[in-house]
Order: structure tokens, then sequence, then C-alpha cells
């Protein structure tokens, strides 16, 4: 089984990933955003290591977070192997573009002595044939050098290119697969692309790790990879699930929803699932099938707890009194 650091690839958990995008030569911050991001979810954070004077970032960041850290490299094999030397926890490099056999040996065997993993990362912009065949020739040169600590990632900014290719790696082989759209763009649709992409595959099973790629502040990609597993069930966070309003609500669904969400932001709360729902029609099953919610009448609502009706709240009062009811309820919980 493939481990990074102390986390096991066993199918169990799904890794959040984050890549730094501070200026190689700025150590100050980089460490700054590594700690940012440990604090916003990340569970594993890449570096780009570009030349040897980067090698420096590696001790500064580790000393300053406890998740396992990645180094990005590509070409030069020399970086891989000082990046082994100054304790980094898995390298992401591609075998086949680091030049002849001898420097793929000393890369695998330097890895294997400190049981440090090796991604090999196949984008479509730099593959030279297809995706999933361009990913089975970097993986033969490791194991020709008996390295199977391996894990595979296969991208592309097209997300049914990239969902096609990874069930097809999947197929083929079972190395722990790291996936992401590449190159997905700015916050809006880049999250939207990688929720498809990431979010498909994973609900075949396909993924151990997720990135989602941001044009922007990695902590957003924190958020939406969150918000991703949210979705599919996969993450043990609070749920908030609110109705999307019509002609019948007469509450301000809205603003109830967002500040709720703000307000237990960082909580770090239980898994448990609220609703936020305008009206009876479909509020009344569904709050009833949340741990807590609410269904809005004519500015008041009803509150739930576990299907059981607890009392009316006007609407001035309903959020103030649905966080005490969540603390209540969490409190009991522990
Ligand atoms: S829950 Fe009620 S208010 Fe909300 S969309 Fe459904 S019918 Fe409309």
């Amino acid at each position: 089984m493939v481990e990074i650091a102390n986390l096991p690839f066993n199918g169990k958990k799904i890794y959040i990933q984050s890549m730094l995008n501070i200026p190689s030569e700025d150590i100050e911050n980089n460490v700054k955003q590594a700690i940012e991001l440990e604090k916003a979810g990340c569970e594993i954070l890449r570096v780009a290591i570009p030349d040897k004077s980067a090698l420096a970032l590696i001790p500064a960041i580790k000393s300053a977070i406890s998740i396992p850290l990645v180094a990005d490299i590509h070409y030069d094999y020399k970086l891989a192997l000082g990046a082994v030397e100054m304790g980094i926890d898995k390298i992401r490099i591609n075998p086949g573009n680091i030049g002849d056999k001898d420097r793929v040996k000393a890369v695998a065997q330097s890895c294997n002595q400190k049981n440090i993993p090796i991604r090999i990362g196949v984008n479509k912009g730099s593959a030279n044939k297809g995706l999933v065949e361009s990913a089975a020739e970097h993986i033969k040169l490791l194991e020709e050098n008996d390295f199977h600590n391996i894990v595979v990632s296969i991208k592309s900014s097209t997300v049914t290119e990239t969902i096609k290719a990874n069930r097809e790696f999947r197929e083929r082989c079972n190395y722990p697969l790291h996936i992401g759209i590449t190159e997905a763009g700015t916050e809006r649709m880049g999250i939207i692309k990688s929720a498809v992409g990431i979010g498909s595959l994973l609900v075949d099973g396909i993924g151990e790790t997720i990135r989602v790629s941001l044009t922007g502040n990695p902590v957003k990609e924190i958020q939406a990879a969150k918000d991703i597993l949210k979705a599919i069930g996969k993450y043990n966070g609070v749920q908030i699930i609110s109705c999307p309003t019509c002609g019948r609500t007469k509450i301000d669904v809205e603003t109830i929803a967002n500040e709720l969400e703000k307000a237990i932001e960082g909580k770090n709360l239980p898994p448990i699932k609220l609703a936020v729902m305008g009206c009876a029609v479909n509020g009344i099953g569904e709050s009833k099938d949340a741990d807590l919610g609410i269904a809005g009448g004519n500015k008041e609502a009803v509150i739930f707890r576990k299907g059981e009706l607890l009392r009316k709240i006007p609407e001035n009062r309903i959020i103030e009194e649905f966080l005490t009811e969540i603390d209540n309820f969490v409190a009991e919980m522990a």
C-alpha cells in the first residue's frame, strides 16, 4: 500500500491537496501560505522546486506544518535527490523526462531507501502521446528499477477527456490516483469543471487524492474540494440543505442560509445535516429528515430536531435560535 508520510492510500479516505503559488525565492511568504492552507483543511501540500536554491523551502515549510509536503520537480533529477535529502515526503517527477536510465535508477533508489512515493503526473499539455499510454511508459521506467511506491495523475483541461482517461487507467492499473482537472480556470468555471470531473470519478470509486486547480488564492481550492466531497457524501462535515425559494416563500431563506453557513464555518462541527426550507410544502419533510431544520411560515418558522417539532420562532430570531439548537445538539452528541 502506498503511504505518504503517515497517510495511507487505502481507499478509506480521500485526501485534499493544494499547491503553494508564491514565488519560490520568497521563503517567508511560502511558509505563511503553507500554514494558511493547513489551517483551511489541506491534507497534502505541494511546492514547486524549480532550481537548487528552492530546496531551502523544504525544511522551512516542513518545520511550520504537520501535513505531508510534495516537491514538484521537472526534468532535473538532481533536484529530486536534493529534495529527498531535505526530508521531502513525496516527489512529483516524470521519470521519462529526466534523461538516461542511470538518473531514473538514482531517483528510484533514493526514494526507495526512505520509503518516499513518486507521483507521475501526466498532463495533456506535456504528454507526447495518449494520456494513459504516456502514464504507462513512465510507470514502466520506475518498475524496471523495482520501484512500486507510485501515485499517478492523468489530467487534461477538458473534463470529459480527464474522466475517460482516468477510467481507462483504472481498468488497467491499480496504482493510487490523484485526480483533478488541470488549468481548470478561474473560480467560477474552475469549480464547476472540477466538481463535474472530480465528482464523476469519485462517484465511480476512482481517486485517492484530489486537487481543485484554480487561478487565484489556493485556500479557495480547499474550500471547493471540501464542497465537492460534501456533495457526494465523502466529507465528514456539516451538510446544509436549503431550498431555492419560490412564490410561496415568506421568510428570507437566502440570508438565513448564508448566515448559517458563515456562522458554522470554522466551528469544526461533527457531521450533522441542517435544513433551511422556505415553507411547509417540501420544508416539513426535508426538515424532519435533517438533524435540525427549519420550515418557514408567514414571517416565522418552525424548528425541527430529529423529526420532532420543537417550536415556532419569529423570523428575526431564526438564526440565533437555530445556532443555539445546533450548539445544544452537538453538546449532547459529545
Ligand atoms: S420549500 Fe417551499 S418555499 Fe422552498 S422552494 Fe420548495 S415550495 Fe418553495
